[in-house]
Formats: C-alpha cells, sequence, structure tokens
C-alpha cells in the first residue's frame, strides 16, 4: 500500500516575519531619504493602499524614493539583518516527514527585488512573491507597479500557489507579523488552514491561533509539530537535535518564547546551548 503524503503549503511574510526591520526602511536609509516612518503611517491612516503597500505607493509617487533603480533594490536586499536559520526552516521544510510533505514560499509586499537578494542562496526565487515592479528601459527607474502582495493582495497570491500545487486549502499554513497580514490570516482561519504570529501585534495575536516570539525562524516548526502534525514535546526536541539545534528555551503560555541553539557552532563561554524547557500554562498559573 502507498503511504498517505500530506502535502502542505507554508507560506511566510517578510518584513519583521523573516528579517527584524522592514525593507523600506533599511532602502529609505541606503538613499537617505528622510521620514520613511511618518509618511508611511500618514499613509496608512488615510487607507488609500492595502496595509504593507505603503512602500509600493511612495516608489511611484514620492520624490525622494521616485528615482529607485533594481541595483537599489539589491543592495537594500544585501543590508537587511535576517532572523536565525532560516536556512534551517528552509530545508527542513524540502526534507518533509514521513507522511508529509511542504512547499514554502514568501508572500510579501516588499519589492520582489529585495527579498530575493536577502534570500539569495537560501529560497528559490521563483518561491518569493514581492511587489513586481516595471523599470525605464532609459533611466533604470521604476516606471509602473505590476502587482502588490499586500493585504487582499495576500489572498489572491495564496490561492493562485493553492490551485497550483493542488493544495487544499486547510492544508495552508500562514507565518506573518504585522497588520499586512490580517486579511490573509482572517481567510487562512476561516478555511480551516493554520495560522502563526511571530510579534506581540495585538491585533494578530487575537486572529492568528499560535503565536512565537524568537529570533530564530526555526521556531515556527513548533506549533506547526504540534498543533498541525500532533507531535509530543520529546519528539520535537529530537526533531531540533536532529536539525543541528537544541531547543535552548521554551516558556509556554498562550504565547510561546523561544531561544534556539546551535550546535554546530563552537560552544563559546556555554551560553545559548543549555537543554532546559520549561512549561508553564497560563491557566494553572492564574490564582
Ligand atoms: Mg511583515
Amino acid at each position: 500500500m502507498v503511504p498517505v503524503q500530506r502535502h502542505f503549503l507554508v507560506a511566510s511574510d517578510f518584513d519583521q516575519t523573516l528579517s527584524f526591520n522592514d525593507s523600506g526602511l533599511v532602502l529609505s536609509e541606503l538613499l537617505g531619504a528622510h521620514g520613511f516612518q511618518e509618511k508611511v503611517e500618514g499613509l496608512a491612516r488615510s487607507n488609500l493602499v492595502q496595509q504593507g503597500g505603503e512602500l509600493a505607493y511612495l516608489l511611484r509617487h514620492d520624490p525622494e524614493f521616485r528615482g529607485v533603480r533594481r541595483e537599489h533594490l539589491v543592495e537594500t536586499g544585501r543590508r537587511v539583518r535576517l532572523r536565525h536559520n532560516i536556512r534551517a526552516l528552509v530545508e527542513f521544510l524540502h526534507r518533509g516527514l514521513e507522511g508529509c510533505r511542504f512547499s514554502f514560499f514568501v508572500i510579501s509586499a516588499a519589492p520582489r527585488e529585495v527579498i530575493q537578494s536577502a534570500l539569495a542562496g537560501i529560497v528559490e526565487p521563483a518561491h518569493v512573491f514581492g511587489t513586481e515592479l516595471d523599470y525605464d528601459d532609459e533611466s533604470g527607474e521604476v516606471r509602473s507597479i505590476k502587482r502588490v502582495p499586500a493585504g487582499y493582495g495576500k489572498v489572491a497570491v495564496l490561492e493562485e500557489l493553492e490551485t497550483r500545487l493542488g493544495i487544499a486549502p486547510d492544508r495552508t499554513i500562514y507565518i506573518g507579523d504585522g497588520n499586512s497580514d490580517v486579511h490573509v490570516m482572517l481567510h487562512v482561519n476561516n478555511r480551516a488552514g493554520y495560522t502563526i504570529a511571530v510579534s506581540e501585534n495585538t491585533q494578530l495575536a487575537r486572529i492568528a491561533r499560535r503565536t512565537v516570539l524568537s529570533d530564530d525562524a526555526f521556531s515556527v516548526t513548533v506549533p506547526i509539530l504540534e498543533d498541525v502534525l500532533g507531535r509530543g514535546v520529546g519528539e520535537i526536541r529530537t526533531l531540533f537535535e536532529s536539525n543541528g539545534l537544541t531547543l535552548a528555551q521554551w516558556d509556554k503560555a498562550r504565547t510561546d518564547r523561544v531561544t534556539v541553539g546551535d550546535t554546530r557552532a563552537p560552544i563559546l563561554g556555554g551560553e545559548g546551548n543549555a537543554l532546559g524547557l520549561a512549561l508553564a500554562d497560563d491557566d494553572e498559573a492564574v490564582a
């Protein structure tokens, strides 16, 4: 008998989900542009563009961003600080587990060139969906915007991927951190998929099935293994170890705070590799 293979779509946001800072902020520093955060907040208040699509708007309409060319975006990607162990996460998902396989994609409103450059050699370029820009042949400057996967735009990409890969909506897992992920998370939950928040954004934490706080991208495997695949704590710890990592700290509450150690790196001062597991359930903690 052929064993049943469950195929999951794992889709992740980029800015502040796989990285620490918004790529728009990194780009504005590269350009020496001023007041990026204020401009984004002003645009968000006006609801003119989908949440997360503010940078795309600025690239077309703000004088300080209008001269951006492809090479600026590639350089921005190089400067983005990534969360730890994205490669380990991607390789783990690529290998799959007995009876399960995963297809991993990045869906983000950040310009595609930025994400592809930041994740070069880690995530296949074809697995990156970002804002698609068109460039002027002569000046090389951004001429138009073809597509922005922000807000409802993320739902559109996700549905295309589900159809293309033949994955049922209840086998879709989405990981995100911010307001730009609200639409897609509501959509995924509504169709019995699974959602993970990786920030303390209160709006998102209420929507996501689980919240995991960690500097380490591999930490999202904890809720996937536990809730989606029904694996126990012992199995999860073993899986971390078989990926060259340790589950150094796991404070289990409604929000999971995960610190991941690396057994492949030389141990300096003995920190960060402690094999301790603290389980504290919120409900029991309430007196
Ligand atoms: Mg984000």
